[in-house]
């Protein structure tokens, strides 16, 4: 697996932000994590990529335990964090290649890394800029080739497309659907057009509890629409 995720539990005091959740993500799939706001994601995706640790429960990333392998887990796992905080003074290039050293890529590899990487995201016209002279769509796409400088296994990405104008948000879906196809890839939204179009498979988090892991087939096959399967779960309008 992927990712493996057993009953995991996260309390805040007496509040649990997720309550037992567990699901299984196999190589290549790319799946959306759907929840309205304080479900229970961006808790998900920290404990997942080792920034917060979990109450109780299990999580492991391409076979690593993200509390006991943590270092080998870090190493499968590529993170564009919700607000992609990147360093806006910094040029693209020297961004990515600060990044890449982090996990040890330098000399003519880490350069060579960098090249590849600013073609993949479609970065070229702009790699001489720096990030602070940058559209959201583009500083987007640099938090997305920060994510795979170490060519990662998975990619966790938090609300991807988030603050994106129309334009941005098809050029960036599409660019997610691109690189997902040779990896896995766990994308938290709340925005039902992009679980359509870019996933084949849904998990529903509600209140910090998994109420729907199916495929999209699956959930729509009532003849509902996607809007309508998440109100009925969620109780929450979309
Ligand atoms: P989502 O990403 O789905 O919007 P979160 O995982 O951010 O939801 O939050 C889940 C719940 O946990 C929310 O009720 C939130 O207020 C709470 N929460 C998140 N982080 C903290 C924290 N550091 N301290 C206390 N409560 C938190």
């Amino acid at each position: 697996m992927s990712i493996s995720i057993q009953n995991l539990t996260k309390e805040y005091g007496s509040q649990k932000a997720i309550d037992s959740i567990s699901f299984d993500l196999s190589p290549g799939e790319i799946v959306g994590f759907l929840g309205p706001n304080g479900a229970g994601k961006s808790t998900t995706m920290k404990i997942l990529t080792g920034y917060i640790k979990a109450t109780s429960g299990e999580a492991t990333v391409n076979g690593f335990n993200v509390n006991s392998e943590t270092i080998e887990a870090k190493r499968s796992i590529g993170y564009l964090p919700e607000h992609n905080p990147l360093y806006l003074e910094m040029y693209i290039k020297e961004f990515l290649e600060y990044a890449g050293s982090l996990y040890g890529l330098k000399g003519k590899a880490l350069k060579n890394r960098v090249a590849e990487l600013i073609e993949l995201v479609g970065l070229q016209r702009e790699q001489h800029k720096k990030i602070d002279q940058l559209s959201k769509g583009y500083r987007q796409r640099v938090g997305l080739a920060q994510a795979m400088i170490h060519d990662p296994e998975v990619l966790i990405l938090d609300e991807p497309t988030t603050g994106l104008d129309p334009n941005q948000l098809v050029e960036i879906r599409q660019l997610i659907k691109e690189v997902g196809k040779n990896k896995t890839v766990i994308l938290s939204t709340h925005i039902m057009q992009e679980v359509e179009s870019i996933c084949e498979r849904a998990i529903i988090i509600n209140l910090g509890k998994i109420v729907a892991d199916k495929s999209l087939h699956e959930l729509k096959e009532s003849g509902q629409s996607m809007e309508e399967v998440f109100r009925n779960l969620t109780g929450t309008q979309i």
